[in-house]
């Protein structure tokens, strides 16, 4: 396997950073999840310019043109012969000194992986997941703002622990208010009365790109859909239940914290939603 390291092709095995970087050290960075369809990277553009304002935000400045790191994304991808995957692109702050500051920290490390990925076997995609609302709650969108999509995941990976803990593959995560903000690595949207609802990116959601390809793929199916807050009562209550990611797609949800959502099958419109998702991959991609 190829690694994309600062500029170079290298072999995974040879493919390391310093211990002195302060994405190692600090979580000082920023990533990305692609993925990789039939030959073409799945919204490509998008993911590089939710990467700009990541980086943005942290004062972090990419050393490379959106362009560069688009040649360099799929260059990896076809030094690996890959034509389905999930692509991990990774920028940290760089090599530093043992302190918070990042004075002297740099050049920024530009990481490219390119590997096979299957987060959920196809079988829960028939039988929908089982979900459960953790303690751990969303980091204050405050504290850091939830649209920057940082190397700090300890939040998360907590929650995920935690349902784990307790025999579920994913946890639903709620912000300071007590309202829903996502799961760990996904959105999270419900049907109630034909209407879809999604939390606002306020709530403590990411600004996931699937989540907008499912708010375009409603408009396509005349399906009315509001950025809401919504509580653990709404999932509870919720006609259909679906998670929205990366690498999970668009995966059905049948269970919230033990209520059996719907009839315990996914739903018509979930199942509807997640036809034309897959349609789409195909077709909304960059070459290779
Ligand atoms: N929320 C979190 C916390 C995530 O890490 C992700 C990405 N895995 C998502 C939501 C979904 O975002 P996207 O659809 O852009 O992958």
């Amino acid at each position: 396997m190829k690694i994309y390291l600062n500029g170079e092709l290298v072999n995974k095995e040879d493919a390391m950073v310093s211990v002195f970087d302060h994405g190692l050290l600090y979580g000082d960075g920023v990533f990305e999840g692609i993925r990789l369809y039939d030959g073409c990277v799945f919204k490509l553009d998008e993911h590089l310019e939710r990467l700009e304002y990541s980086a943005k935000a942290i004062l972090l400045d990419l050393p490379l043109s959106r362009q560069e790191i688009a040649d360099a994304v799929c260059q990896t991808c076809r030094a690996n012969n890959l034509s389905n995957g999930y692509v991990r692109l990774v920028v940290t702050r760089g090599v530093g000194h043992l302190g918070l500051t990042p004075d002297g920290c740099g050049p920024p490390s530009v990481i490219i992986i390119a590997d096979d990925i299957q987060l959920y076997p196809e079988e829960l995609y028939e039988k929908g997941l089982k979900i459960i609302s953790v303690p751990t709650r969303r980091i204050n969108a405050s504290a850091l703002p939830p649209a920057v999509k940082s190397l700090n995941y300890l939040n998360n990976i907590l929650a995920k622990i935690e349902a784990k803990k307790v025999g579920f593959q994913e946890a639903l995560m709620l912000n300071d208010k007590g309202e829903i903000a996502e799961c760990t690595g996904d959105n999270v949207f419900v049907l109630s009365k034909g209407v879809l609802y999604t939390p606002p990116l306020d709530a403590g959601s990411l600004r996931g790109i699937t989540r907008a390809t499912v708010m375009d793929i409603a408009k396509d199916l005349e399906v009315p859909c509001l950025e809401q807050a919504l509580t653990r009562y709404d999932l509870w209550t919720a006609e259909e239940c679906f998670l929205t990611g990366t690498a999970a797609e668009v995966i059905p949800c049948v269970e919230v914290d033990h209520r059996t959502v719907g009839d315990g099958e996914p739903g018509a419109v979930t199942k509807s939603f997640i036809s034309k998702f897959r349609e789409k991959v195909c077709i909304d991609g960059v070459k290779l």
